[in-house]
C-alpha cells in the first residue's frame, strides 16, 4: 500500500511526539525509508522545534530575570531610601542635641 507525501505529514507530527498509534508509526517509518522529502521533513522538525522551545524558555528566564533585578532594585533603593532618611534623622537630632547642650554649656559657664 503506498502512501501519499501528504499523509505523512499530516502523521509526521504525532510520530514526532510519539503520539500516533503503532499502525501510523509503522507506515510513517516505512514511508520514511523510501521518501527522502518527508525524513528531510521529520529532521527538520527535530532541529526546529526543540530551538524554538529553548528559546522561548528563556525568553521566560530573561523576563523573570529582568523582574526579579527591577524587584530587586526597588527593593534596594527603598532601603537605601530609609537608611538614609534614617541618618538624616539620625544626624540632625545629634545635631540638634549638641547645638541644645553647647547653649547649655555656654549658658553654664
Ligand atoms: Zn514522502
Amino acid at each position: 500500500m503506498k502512501i501519499s507525501c501528504e499523509i505523512i505529514r499530516d502523521l509526521l507530527p504525532l510520530y514526532h511526539d510519539g503520539v500516533c498509534s503503532i499502525e501510523s508509526r509503522a507506515l510513517v517509518e516505512e514511508h520514511l525509508t523510501e521518501c527522502e522529502s518527508c525524513s528531510s521533513e521529520l529532521i527538520a522538525m527535530d532541529s526546529v522545534l526543540p530551538i524554538k522551545n529553548e528559546e522561548s524558555q528563556w525568553d521566560d528566564a530573561k523576563s523573570v530575570i529582568q523582574l526579579s533585578r527591577k524587584w530587586k532594585k526597588g527593593m534596594l533603593t527603598s532601603l537605601l531610601k530609609g537608611i538614609l532618611s534614617a541618618t538624616i534623622v539620625f544626624v540632625l537630632l545629634i545635631v540638634i542635641l549638641y547645638l541644645f547642650m553647647d547653649i547649655k554649656i555656654i549658658a553654664n559657664t
